[in-house]
């Protein structure tokens, strides 16, 4: 499941990482892909991203597999990432004389790359443009999760998303859909929310979670800590949050059969 939005600051690490770790803690082995040269998934994980640490760069030039470059997370024994070091931060460019640039993650992800680790899940953290990082996520999943933040302009650039994702579709992934909006950084005190609530749901209905992650500041005080809202917090309305909606998406996971 790719995590995408070009927009930076919509929530896309913060539910990456912990819908990564509800589901974990569910006992599903659920795998982080951190493809934001920042890193930020990868410290939220608290696993090793300095320069120079085996990460999905490697992975993407071909040096190494997934399977060497993932480490398992502090947050859970079933949580591996595979993170993002600052050497990312030139990749965007690389790729571009590289050969099948679109698909290296894609080939990366094969289910014989995945034989060691065997994922229940897999949660790619874009960064936020819609570059050669974004597009080589989007090939190589089946399913987009956009998180939307509950905020004035949340629906701008929406567009541009999604015929972004419809020429992945038509071109590199028939196989892709937006299966999933997560609207995120709730905040109930304001009417703005709920105006964007409703027009989010009007516009793409079920496609919404029922589940509404709520602006905490538990949830931004986490990754300080190296940690989830889960493992900081865990009877947090935001630790509570996200454990719903990692039931949401489990539960229509296994309602089309694919988780
Ligand atoms: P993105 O990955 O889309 O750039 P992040 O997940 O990094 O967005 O979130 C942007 C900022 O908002 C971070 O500082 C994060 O801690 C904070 N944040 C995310 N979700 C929440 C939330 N539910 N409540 C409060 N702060 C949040
Ligand atoms: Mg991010």
């Amino acid at each position: 499941m790719v995590v995408a939005n070009q927009k930076g600051g919509v929530g896309k690490t913060t539910s990456t990482v912990n819908l990564a770790a509800a589901l974990a803690i569910h006992g599903l082995k659920v795998l982080v892909i951190d493809l934001d040269p920042q890193g930020n998934a990868s410290t939220a994980l608290s696993v090793e991203h300095r320069s120079g640490t085996p990460s999905v760069y490697e992975v993407l030039i071909g040096e190494m597999s997934v399977a060497e470059a993932a480490q398992v997370s502090t947050a859970s024994p079933n949580l591996y990432c595979v993170p993002a070091t600052i050497d990312l931060a030139g990749a965007e460019i690389e790729l571009v004389s590289m050969v099948a640039r679109e698909s290296r993650l894609k080939e990366a992800l094969s289910p014989e790359a995945l034989d060691s680790i065997r994922p229940d899940y897999v949660f790619i953290d874009c960064p936020p443009s819609l570059g050669l990082l974004t597009v080589n996520a989007m090939v190589a999943a089946q399913e987009v999760l956009i998180p939307i933040q509950c905020e004035y302009y949340a629906l701008e650039g929406l567009g541009q998303l999604l015929r972004n994702i419809e020429l992945v579709q038509a071109h590199l992934n028939p196989t892709l859909s937006v299966s999933t909006i997560l609207l995120t950084m709730y905040d109930g005190r304001t009417k703005l929310a709920d105006q964007v609530t409703s027009e989010v749901r009007g516009h793409f209905g079920d496609t919404v979670l029922r589940t509404v992650i709520p602006r905490s500041v538990k949830v931004s005080e986490a990754p300080g800590y190296g940690q989830t809202v889960l493992a900081y917090d865990p009877g947090s309305r935001g630790a509570m949050s996200y454990l719903d909606a990692a039931r949401e998406i489990a539960e229509f996971g296994s309602r089309m059969g694919t988780a």
